[in-house]
């Protein structure tokens, strides 16, 4: 009788991990309610709610495209009041 033992690890693939952070695999889709288009950014829900952006989701939710654009211009307010100054009245 032989012993086999080491063929068995050889067929046991080590799996790498992504942890791109942001980064998104194909197949997963937007979050928002009534979206559902390809994402491409995952973020916490936390975050995206407080953006104010309805959400189905209670941890880690998926953005496509439009939607992280909406998401990053509700959370840079600050920047909006700088090009006021600029514009004058
Ligand atoms: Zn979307």
């Amino acid at each position: 009788m032989k012993k086999n033992s080491a063929s068995l690890t050889k067929a046991h693939k080590v799996k790498v991990r992504e942890n791109n952070l942001g980064r998104v695999s194909k197949g997963e889709k937007c979050s928002v309610i009534g979206c559902g288009k390809e994402a491409k950014r995952s973020l916490s829900a936390e975050k995206v709610k407080m953006a104010g952006i309805s959400i189905s989701g209670e941890k880690r939710v998926y953005l496509c495209e439009n939607h992280y654009k909406d998401y990053k211009k509700k959370t840079k307010k600050e920047r909006k009041i700088e090009q006021w100054r600029y514009k004058g009245v």
